[in-house]
């Protein structure tokens, strides 16, 4: 149900959406969002209102960092109870990691934050920019009859589906099904109507306001694993100064190599203090350790388990907890908890 009194503020970071072609030189650049309507009609349409404030400059979102996540948080935070719910329009590239990273930092939310982008900029005819901001601007302010918003989560709505938003990972670098969320089924699919599925969305904890977070700690690396990996590669990455959280992207169930100077530099870097956090490489199931040699001897060196985690969740959770100054051993049992929603544990 959309009430003709809502609300939504649009929020543009930057990305191919907000692009249209100069006429000069045929590349793409940022057109100023005040100017939105002007190159979208449609907006004209809509029963609710939309608002809009951009980044200064708009950024491709190769360049999103810390420092964008906090501005996107201080955005959400001063308007939050101004609207009934808000639209981030961000570049695709990393697009699942400012997800993931806000689902940690806006804590018990109780209004959706729907981030979208395209493919194709909004000024180009076959842009799939449009169909993506206008569902994602009415599943903001779609509300249960007796007034509580559909989907109080952070998500990703991309090419007919809302994805909890740190179970995403980009999977295409051209097609408009960009997004894939593989360890969790869609919130809601936008057809003819949009048909959500209740019982898998979140719900904030009665009782207990928002919280808005802005503490992340930076010290932290994903290692991604590969056949012929050497010790210097390794040893490299695990005596970064003031490292404190590794990624580390293992193979099948969480499995890595059975060679004594790998599992003596994790084991070094976990006594060292270290939280290194399994992940896999695979896009689908989840790490258990104990099932080969191959896993069991990172789980025996201290080795924390990321469940079904994606990349992006487990470095941007990462980031958030060490960010509220946890030990590690705070951080571990944190690790191995869902937060809001990024693993199943099994
Ligand atoms: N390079 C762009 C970005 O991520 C691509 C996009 O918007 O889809 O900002």
């Amino acid at each position: 149900m959309i009430d003709n009194n809502a609300s939504v503020l649009l929020i543009y970071t930057g990305g191919t959406i907000g692009m249209i072609e100069n006429r000069d030189t045929g590349s793409l650049e940022a057109f100023d969002f005040k100017h939105l309507k002007m190159h979208m009609p449609e907006f004209a349409l809509l029963k609710f209102t939309v608002d809009s404030i951009q980044f200064d400059p708009p950024i491709d979102s190769s360049d999103m960092d810390m420092e964008g996540w906090m501005q996107i948080v201080r955005i959400i935070q001063d308007n939050y109870s101004r609207y009934d719910g808000f639209v981030v329009l961000h570049g695709t590239d990393t697009m699942a990691y400012t997800a993931s990273a806000l689902s940690f930092m806006l804590e018990n939310i109780d209004k959706p934050v729907i981030l979208t982008g395209s493919q194709l900029p909004i000024g180009k005819v076959r842009t799939d920019g449009k169909e993506n901001l206008i569902t994602a601007l009415e599943i903001a302010v779609d509300k249960a009859p007796d007034g509580r918003p559909f989907v109080p989560e952070v998500c990703i709505f991309f090419q007919n589906d809302l994805m909890r938003g740190n179970r995403t990972t980009k999977v295409n670098a051209e097609n408009f099904h960009a997004f894939k969320s593989f360890n969790y089924p869609v919130l809601a699919q936008a057809g003819v109507h949009i048909k959500y599925e209740h019982h898998l969305i979140i719900h904030p904890r009665i009782r207990q306001m928002p919280r808005f977070h802005y503490m992340l700690d930076p010290n932290v690396v994903i290692l991604k694993l590969f056949p012929g990996i050497s010790p210097d590669m390794v040893k490299a990455i695990l005596n970064i100064p003031n490292l404190k959280g590794v990624v580390l992207e293992t193979y099948g169930m969480g499995n890595a190599p059975n060679l004594s100077w790998f599992g003596k530099a994790v084991k070094d870097a976990v006594d060292r203090g270290i939280v290194i956090v399994n992940v896999s490489q695979c896009i689908t199931g989840t790490v258990e350790m104990e099932c080969y040699h191959a896993g069991k001897i990172l789980l025996d060196a201290g080795v924390v388990s990321g469940y079904n985690s994606t990349t992006e969740a487990a470095v941007t959770k990462l980031m958030f907890l060490l960010g509220h100054g946890m030990t590690a051993a705070q951080v571990k049992e944190h690790v191995k908890c869902p937060l809001m929603g990024e693993i199943d544990v099994n």
